[in-house]
């Protein structure tokens, strides 16, 4: 078979911790393309904003291994 079928699983949005396909990089994290418009979409005023900041404050936060 086709090695690519095991590529086609998606990745995990650190978001929505769902499975998806179609999303972003962003470090080394996925974001897939539907929090990714929700964001784009969501005012800094919006409570949810805060939701998402405090998911992406994971990617910017570097974990430094003991
Ligand atoms: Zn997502």
């Amino acid at each position: 078979m086709d090695q690519q079928d095991s590529l086609k699983y998606g990745e995990t949005c650190i978001i929505c911790s769902h499975q998806k396909e179609i999303g972003i990089h962003l470090y080394t994290s996925f974001i897939c393309s539907d929090c990714e418009k929700e964001m784009i979409n969501t005012e800094t005023k919006d409570p949810s904003y805060h939701y998402y900041v405090q998911r992406l404050k994971v990617i910017t936060t570097p974990h430094i291994p003991s």
